[in-house]
This record gives C-alpha cells, sequence and structure tokens, in this order.
C-alpha cells in the first residue's frame, strides 16, 4: 500500500519524476493483501506514553495528522471516478467498538480517553457501560465499550491496486488520453526482491573543472537481475525491511496476526455493522458487504506473542482453536452449539511490522552503524514502513507527506509528524 501510495503522490506532484516501484511478490501480496481493510482514525498507541515521551508539541502533531489521513483516504476514494466501487468503500453504519474484556482494561481505557478530551481530543467518543454494550451486541462478558463515531472499510489489496492505477494514469504524461501505460515514468517489477541497494560512486570521468557533473547516484538490484539506477531510493518494505537495512533488526520487527473470513451469515446471525477491537486491540472483527464476518487476531493466546514470526504461509493450531472457540463464547444466542457456529471459509496469516513506540519510520536514514555491514551509508536512501498495525488508514497521507520531501514541497494537507522521522529512533 505504501509503494503504491508513493508511486501515486510523487507522479501526480512532479510531472518530470520517474518512479520504478520494485516488489519481491506483487502489489498486495503483503500485508495490505491480508488485511481487515478499516480506516479507523485512533492513536493506536498509549496517549499519556506518547505525551510523556514525545512531548505536547509533537503529540499535538500525531493526533492532527491522525484526525487527518483516514479522511484524506476516504476523500480520494470518494472523489476518484470509479474507485468507491472497486474498493468497495463504506463508512460503518455504527462506526466502530473497542470493546474492553476485563474490569482492568476499561479501567485503563478510559483513564486513555479522560487524557485526551482533557487535551480537547476525541471528543466524539462515546462511552458504553457493560449492560448498554451486551444489550445492544446481543452478548455476554463484555465490560464495557468506547465507540467511535466515524470508521470506514475497503477491500484493502483492491485499493492498492487502485491507488497504482492512479499512479500509472497520472505517470503517462497526457499520453493515450492520459488512461494508458504508454509513455508512462512509471515501471512496475514484480516478482523482483531488491537484493542490494549501492551507492553509485563517481568515477573520474564523472569530474569536470566545475566539480561532479552528475548528481548523486544509486542501483538497486533485484533476484531477478534487473538493475534500476535511481536518485533516491524509499525501503517500503514493513516487516521485511531489515533483510536490506540490518540496523532496523530489533527496531522494526516482523508480528504474525492470524485472521479468518466466515461463510455469509444467516440473517439471525448477523452483527451491527460495527468494526471491533477487542481485548486490547487482540481481537478484532468487521462485518463485510456480502454478510462474511472477517475475524482475527488472538497472538496474545502463544508464548511469544508472534513477534519475530514473518511466516504468513503457515497457521497456529492453538491460535486457529481460541479463534473458532470465540464467537460461539460472547454471542451463544447466535452461535449456539457447533451446528450453528460459525463456519469459517478461509483461514490465513499477515505480517505486521511493528516499531517499539509503534509509529511508523518516514523520512530519510540515518548512515547505519559500522556493524551493519560493508556498505553503510544511506546517502539518498529513505524509509517508509512500521505502521505497527495501522498502515491503511495511515498509508495515504505518510506517502504524501515524504512524496513532498522528496520532492521538496510544502507540507500538504496532513502534514508529516515529526515523531514520524527515523533520525533519532534508529
Ligand atoms: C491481519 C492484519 C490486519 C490488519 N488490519 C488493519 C486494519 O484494519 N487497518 C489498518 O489501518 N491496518 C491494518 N493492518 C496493517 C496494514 O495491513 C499494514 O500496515 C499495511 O498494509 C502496510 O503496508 P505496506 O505497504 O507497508 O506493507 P506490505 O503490504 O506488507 O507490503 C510490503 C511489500 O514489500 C515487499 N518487499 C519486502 N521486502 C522486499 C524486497 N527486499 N524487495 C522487494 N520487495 C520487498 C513485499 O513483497 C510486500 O509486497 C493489518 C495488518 C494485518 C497483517
Amino acid at each position: 500500500m505504501l509503494a503504491t501510495s508513493l508511486a501515486y503522490h510523487l507522479s501526480r506532484l512532479d510531472p518530470d519524476v520517474t518512479v520504478a516501484l520494485v516488489d519481491g511478490r506483487h502489489i498486495a501480496g503483503g500485508a495490505t493483501g491480508r488485511n481487515g481493510g478499516l480506516l479507523w482514525p485512533c492513536l493506536n498507541a498509549s496517549f499519556k506514553k506518547m505525551l510523556a515521551t514525545k512531548g505536547v508539541a509533537s503529540s499535538s502533531e500525531i493526533m492532527r495528522f491522525e484526525e487527518q489521513a483516514s479522511t484524506a483516504a476516504a476523500d480520494f476514494i470518494e472523489q476518484t471516478p470509479g474507485m468507491r466501487e472497486l474498493v468497495e468503500f463504506a463508512w460503518l453504519k455504527e462506526g466502530g467498538l473497542y470493546l474492553f474484556e476485563s474490569e482492568e482494561e476499561a479501567y485503563d481505557e478510559l483513564q486513555e480517553l479522560k487524557a485526551m478530551t482533557d487535551r480537547g481530543w476525541s471528543t466524539d467518543l462515546e462511552v458504553w457501560g457493560a449492560a448498554e454494550t451486551n444489550k445492544r451486541l446481543g452478548s455476554v462478558g463484555y465490560h464495557g465499550a468506547i465507540r467511535y463515531p466515524k470508521v470506514g472499510k475497503v477491500w484493502a489489496a483492491r485499493w492498492a491496486l487502485g491507488v497504482a492505477l492512479q499512479a500509472a494514469k497520472a505517470a503517462a504524461n497526457g499520453a493515450c488520453g492520459g488512461v494508458g501505460l504508454c509513455g508512462s515514468r512509471l515501471a512496475i517489477f514484480e516478482g523482483a526482491k531488491a537484493t542490494a541497494v549501492d551507492d553509485v560512486r563517481p568515477s573520474a570521468a564523472d569530474y569536470t573543472a566545475a566539480g561532479l557533473n552528475r548528481p548523486h547516484g544509486l542501483k538497486v538490484h533485484t533476484s531477478r537481475g534487473d538493475v534500476i539506477s535511481a536518485r533516491a531510493v524509499v525501503h517500503c518494505t514493513n516487516a521485511y525491511s531489515s533483510a536490506l537495512l540490518p540496523e532496523l533488526r530489533g527496531l522494526l520487527i516482523p508480528v504474525r496476526n492470524h485472521v479468518a473470513a466466515t461463510a455469509p451469515l444467516h440473517a439471525s446471525q448477523a452483527m451491527l455493522d460495527i468494526a471491533v477491537y477487542a481485548r486490547r486491540g487482540y481481537v478484532y472483527w468487521s462485518p463485510r458487504p456480502d454478510g462474511r464476518l472477517v475475524f482475527g487476531g488472538f497472538r496474545d493466546e502463544v508464548p511469544g506473542m508472534e513477534e519475530g514470526n514473518d511466516d504468513d504461509a503457515n497457521l497456529d493450531q492453538h491460535i486457529r482453536s481460541r479463534l473458532h472457540e470465540y464467537l460461539p463464547a460472547h454471542f451463544p444466542s447466535r452461535f449456539d452449539g457447533a451446528a450453528c457456529g460459525p463456519h469459517f471459509e478461509m483461514e490465513w496469516a499477515g505480517i505486521l511490522g511493528f516499531t517499539a513506540d509503534r509509529f511508523p519510520l518516514v523520512g530519510a536514514l540515518p548512515a547505519a552503524p559500522p556493524s551493519a555491514g560493508p556498505s553503510c551509508s544511506r546517502a539518498g536512501q529513505f524509509i517508509c514502513a512500521g505502521f505497527s498495525g495501522h498502515g491503511m488508514t495511515r498509508a495515504f497521507s505518510s506517502a504524501e507527506g515524504l512524496a513532498r520531501q522528496l520532492l521538496q514541497l510544502p507540507g500538504g494537507r496532513a502534514p508529516l509528524p515529526l515523531a514520524f522521522q527515523p533520525h533519532g529512533r534508529m
């Protein structure tokens, strides 16, 4: 999602820029093609911790960015002809719900909410007590909830593809009436894993009396044997970033998450049209337009919580069984007994890229320490990764912010928070 979004913004903001998008799999072959597609404006981190570690000014920047990012993405979808239908975008009728599974969780989250509202943020959120929550949901055992009024949903893989199409249009320079790929300034390499990014050292021939006669250059080598020359390289490699940037080991870690989709639910089982995070975000679900429920999480059920696991080809059997038990336990009137239990048609895993503070790394890379290997200069290299499970909401605006930085343009509608810069964080 980040790479296609960046390609789009670069192509539309600068009629002269040429972009090569290199993907080891294919567009939406990573987390983007495997997620629930919720555009949920929420911090995705502790507000109190953010205030304590980043300070008031920086925290305000992050909150402003968060408010604007999901709206900017939704506006882009609504205003681009055909995009809404392609990505099946809709606002969930009832918004989103953060459900508490214990009194302790309720206490902590209500304290967080108070800290936010005391500073004028998130004042539109609604608190539901335990009785109201269980009555409205038809559930048992929840200790209350916070309701978010505005949460959108998309078909995530299609959104990444839709943005790639818009990037191709923007890059077509008006050739083919602006809708084809001929004359394009965008090249997409799929099934091409980047294996190295080399600095191109100037040779004697590059110097004239006036000095160096060509700009700094980089070469990207791929597993297919391509060698791509570039002025700048942006690593939009999410949880896999440390393969090319070893200095990120331990700082940007892969975390595996499980997801399942039910068969379309019977009318008597239909859930509210509301997206749900429960148990501190370790359980989540959202209804789809065809009556299916996309349901996942549960990594807190296993030691190590799937941190460091980047295997999205296999599933953990214990997590699967806990996932299968959850809905009948909390919604017995809907899913009573094995015959009525939700039938899961598909199950899969996706890999999140987590940073320590849960904020992404977006900006120029600092030089790597010598321990990173022979080539530790990162001149001309940037990163846009580590969205810590919240990248669909932030991708579009983060990519715009970085595109503007690369093109030396003023910040756009949702300027990038300084706290996203890699400097000082790695
Ligand atoms: C189960 C699950 C549910 C989620 N739900 C939500 C949600 O509801 N809302 C939300 O906002 N976010 C959600 N997320 C997070 C969201 O999916 C990610 O933050 C977002 O997709 C990140 O996009 P990306 O482009 O950075 O990463 P990815 O989609 O993972 O893409 C990274 C790409 O980099 C490529 N790559 C890696 N290394 C190389 C290399 N060396 N050379 C070439 N290519 C390389 C990969 O092939 C891949 O295509 C969820 C994630 C998961 C896993």
